[in-house]
Order: structure tokens, then sequence, then C-alpha cells
């Protein structure tokens, strides 16, 4: 396994320092050397993406993914078409920021099977490859928690995102695979080693899982304050052939509460010393 020896594959998404603006996450982590971020779309709201992207450029930040597209699935047709165009509207803005990769949670309708939520998800991404390869944007299915399966998302294994995107069979499309969703899957090995044979790893999320998690959506912790194995987990995923960023994507009322510059200095010795 590589040794991490600096920071140069450490991104953050802009959501684990909430209480920073977009501008204030571009500066801080720049300032602290860390080169990678991933922008959250709320945070472009009203901006114009010529200065950010000016902004990102003058601090040397590369943009290693936008959050998130998807929601595909609806028993509504229209709805269904809404969220085609919002999708498109995502690559766009991935574009403009120089984002190679829009991540996908990919929805779920309570009031349908999650069958037919997972192929109106698969006829979803299918009508947005061609878009997405003229814009220069791959798409990344992000299995999610079975936890989120209700509404959030019908896909929640690695091995169903790895049917999918072979089903699909696309360069366009592969895999976010993150720690939080997917460390308690016995198969998570094998299934890593195979997203890597077909080249489907776009990208690697990394946190903790508390124990106990006192909220299911907001109570992640740093690597290193929980039990999911996050060194071993990076260990298979280099033996899968995987060289990109690892992404600290945490969400934490705890974390947020904090001062946030020193916060950060907390996610790089995480970083380092559990990842
Ligand atoms: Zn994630």
């Amino acid at each position: 396994m590589r040794a991490l020896k600096d920071f140069s594959k450490l991104c953050i998404h802009t959501q684990t320092t909430k209480p920073w603006s977009l501008e204030e996450c571009i500066k801080h982590y720049s300032k602290s050397g860390v080169s990678g971020i991933s922008i959250w779309r709320h945070l472009l709201e009203g901006k114009d993406l010529k200065k950010i992207k000016a902004l990102l450029n003058t601090n040397q930040m590369e943009v290693v993914s936008l959050v998130r597209g998807g929601f595909f699935p609806s028993v509504e047709a229209n709805d269904r078409e809404l969220a085609l165009q919002d999708n498109q509207l995502a690559i766009d803005q991935a574009s403009a920021l120089g984002a190679p990769l829009l991540v996908l949670v990919c929805g779920a309708d309570p009031r349908q099977a999650l069958e037919v939520s997972r192929r109106q998800i698969q006829d979803g991404i299918n009508q947005l490859i061609p878009y997405a390869k003229n814009m220069g944007v791959k798409l990344a299915i992000e299995p999610l928690h079975p936890m989120y399966a209700g509404d959030k998302s019908a896909i929640i294994s690695l091995g169903q995102a790895n049917d999918m995107c072979e089903s699909i069979a696309s360069p366009w499309v592969g895999v976010a695979i993150d720690v939080y969703h997917l460390w308690w899957d016995n198969q998570l090995k094998n299934e890593i080693l195979r997203c890597g044979i077909n080249k489907n790893i776009f990208a690697v999320h990394v946190c903790d899982w508390r124990v106990p998690t006192i909220d299911l959506l907001t109570d992640r912790g740093l690597m290193g304050e929980g039990c999911i194995p996050v060194r071993q987990i990076r260990a298979w995923l280099e033996e899968a052939g995987f060289e990109g960023y690892y992404e600290v994507e945490v969400f934490s009322e705890r974390l947020w509460a904090q001062d946030q510059k020193l916060y950060l200095e907390d996610i790089k010795k995480s970083y380092f010393n559990h990842t």
C-alpha cells in the first residue's frame, strides 16, 4: 500500500466544513495545503461560475467532483423529466468549474418497488450519457447505505452499482465508493476488485461510523473516530488500481460547531493517521 507522504491526494467536500462559504472553503483549503475540493451544488446558487473558476485557479485548487446529481426515479413521468433537466444543469455547472465528475445520488420513490426505481435510474443515466460525454463530465453512481433505500437511493450496495455499470458499459459511467455507506458489506473486497478490473472506481469518499451513532445523517466521524476499517479498505482500493483522491466527506453537527480552521487541521491529521 502507498504511504500517504503528503496531502497531494487529499480532497475535502465543501459540506464537511459546512459553516464556510464556498469562497472560504477555497481559500482556507488552499492555504493549509489541501489542493482537492469537491463542491456541493447548493453553494453555487446565485454565483457567477466564471468568478468561482477564477478563484479556484488563483488558489491552485483542483475540483475533484461536483456533488450532486441523480434523483431519477419517480412515479410521475413529469418529475423524471425534470430530474433529467436538473442533471443536465449539473453537468453544465461541472463543466464550467472544470470538475471532471458529477456524483449521482440516484434516488428512490417510496411509492414504487425498488426494482422499478433501479430501472428508471438506469434509463435516466443512459439518457444523460451523450450530454455528459459532449461536455466531458463523467458520472459516478454512489451506492448508499440500505437505510436510505426508502427515498434516497435504490442502489444500496457496491454489487448493485457494479451490475448497473457493467450493464450500461460506458467509459463515462462509474462508481463513487463511500466507506460510510459500504463498510458493512462482507462482499466489499471482491466488489472493489471487480469495480477496479472494469476501471469503474471513479471516486472514493472517506469518514467514519461512530458507535453509538446519535444521528444517521449528521453524526459522521473523522477517520479513526469509529469502526470503519478505512486503512484496510484503502489497501483493497489500491490493490484494485485506484490512484485518485481520498475525499473527506463528513456531516457532523459536533464538528461543524468547532472552530473550522482547527477542524481543518484535525482533518489533515485524521487523513495521515487513519486513512
Ligand atoms: Zn459520499
